[in-house]
């Protein structure tokens, strides 16, 4: 997704209407058509990546084919009663979006075949990578060399990795990459709700083996991403259709693991917030019951973290899941990708008017600084939640319950992580 929105974004860019631009894939081209079956991959895309979108027109495509809103988000967990809540006043404007993965390429895609300067070339492995400046810091001219599965050569003055999470273009930069795998794997599945009514909430709760998130698909659908642990997923996927339902029922509706002292800190912090922000404290809702899982729907997938030290060198630019990947927790995986791809387009831009090489380390490190400066900050975030939630311990307990009460209390701080959420 994060590759072909970067080639997408520059072939529309009228200043590289001379430049030749090589999509490389490995897999084969998707042909994509939309049935009634929604895909269980699906991306809560947030406002930025919505406006990159339409820039190269794949948003309008999107909104022709499918997606769905979101208008309010509720988090809360299973030790106590606490719980956050987003949503713009009087539900007007939507928060994200969640669109299924094949959707978007298919968009993407579609706005790819409108630039008759970008080649897209499928069933293409780039098998080798040979950077001059690695071996030769006076090489600093020389073209980038590539080397492909089927024999050919290519030679540029940019290549931009976007090979995901295992990425053979970091790996051949000697990046330091800090990297682990949670013990925790995905287990995503469409679900089908009880009764036909608006469906714009995106519901997430943390219990101790993970969090397991409802995102809306339809006005009866919605879209579940389940993280556990790897035992428990295996499990999930070899249950029957009853028993996956009432797990996932179980896990947004159960008491079992109620923690009496947060619960009793978390009540008093709520008498005195309600004295110092009268009505502050959002209301609860209730997620909707799960009757039904689509068939075929369920899959899990391993989660990890990877963060490349570095997004760049001479010739050289990391954008997506190859510089950074994230526990799904948050929803930013690909938002973040979409956000480098606006950033590197500008940088890109920039040096295309000014006559620079577009390979040149300079132009190249603002595009890390701007990006990593945006980046390690989340990932930070995004892990430190992941480990905070991940245990039943009193004292952790209290501290996060007491942490998501103020702030769903405090509507500025509210508004700060809405901003942040929504520009990646
Ligand atoms: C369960 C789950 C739920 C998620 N939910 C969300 C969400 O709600 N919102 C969100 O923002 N993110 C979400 N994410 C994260 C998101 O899916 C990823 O961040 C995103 O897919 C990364 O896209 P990418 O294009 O960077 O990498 P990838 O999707 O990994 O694509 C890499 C591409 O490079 C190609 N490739 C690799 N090596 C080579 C090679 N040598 N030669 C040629 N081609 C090559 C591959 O074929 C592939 O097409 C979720 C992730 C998971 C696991």
């Amino acid at each position: 997704m994060v590759g072909a929105a970067m080639a997408c974004a520059l072939g529309h860019e009228p200043n590289f209407a001379k430049k030749k631009i090589t999509l490389l894939e490995s897999g084969p081209e998707k042909v994509f058509e939309l049935t009634k079956t929604y895909k269980n991959r699906v991306s809560t895309i947030n406002p930025a990546s919505v406006a990159l979108l339409d820039s190269f027109g794949a948003w309008d495509k999107i909104l022709q084919m499918r997606c769905q809103p979101v208008k309010r988000m509720q988090v809360w967990e299973s030790c106590s009663d606490s719980l956050l809540t987003f949503n713009h006043p009087d539900l007007s404007l939507e928060l994200a979006y969640v669109v299924e993965n094949d959707v978007l390429l298919s968009a993407i895609t579609d706005s790819l075949k409108e630039c008759p300067q970008v080649e897209v070339l499928y069933d293409t492995k780039v098998s080798n990578v040979d950077i001059p400046m690695l071996n030769d810091p006076s090489a600093k001219d020389s073209l980038l060399t590539i080397s492909l599965n089927n024999g050919r050569i290519l030679r540029t003055h940019l290549l931009i990795g976007a090979d995901g999470s295992n990425s053979l273009v970091r790996k051949t930069c000697n990046f330091p990459t800090v990297q682990w795998e949670y013990d925790q794997a995905g287990v995503v599945a469409t679900l089908q709700l009880s009764g036909e009514a608006e469906n714009t909430v995106a519901w997430q709760r943390f219990l101790p083996s993970g969090p397991i998130a409802m995102l809306p698909l339809s006005n009866s659908l919605s879209s579940m991403v389940w993280s556990t642990s790897p035992t428990h997923a295996k499990k999930l996927l070899t249950m029957t259709k009853e028993e996956f339902i009432d797990a996932v029922n179980h896990a947004f509706w159960h008491d079992d693991k109620k923690n009496l002292i947060a619960q009793n800190m978390e009540k008093s912090l709520e008498k005195f917030l309600d004295k110092i922000v009268p009505g502050g404290t959002s209301m609860r809702q209730l997620p909707p019951t799960v009757i039904g899982v689509d068939e075929g729907s369920c899959a899990m997938f391993p989660l990890g973290l990877n963060l490349s030290s570095h997004y760049v060198r001479q010739r050289v630019a990391l954008i997506g899941d190859a510089a950074h990947r994230v526990h799904p927790l948050a929803g930013q995986g690909v938002n973040l990708g979409f956000a480098d791809v606006t950033c590197l387009q500008s940088m890109l831009t920039k040096a295309m008017n000014e006559g620079a090489d577009l390979g040149s380390l300079n132009i190249l490190l603002a595009y890390e600084t701007e990006r990593q400066r945006q980046i390690i900050p989340i990932v930070a975030a995004i892990d430190g939640l992941q480990k905070l939630y991940g245990t039943d311990w009193t004292p952790a307990v209290v501290l996060r319950s007491l942490g998501l009460q103020a702030t769903n209390a405090a509507t500025f701080l509210k508004d700060k992580l809405i901003q942040k959420a929504s520009s990646s």
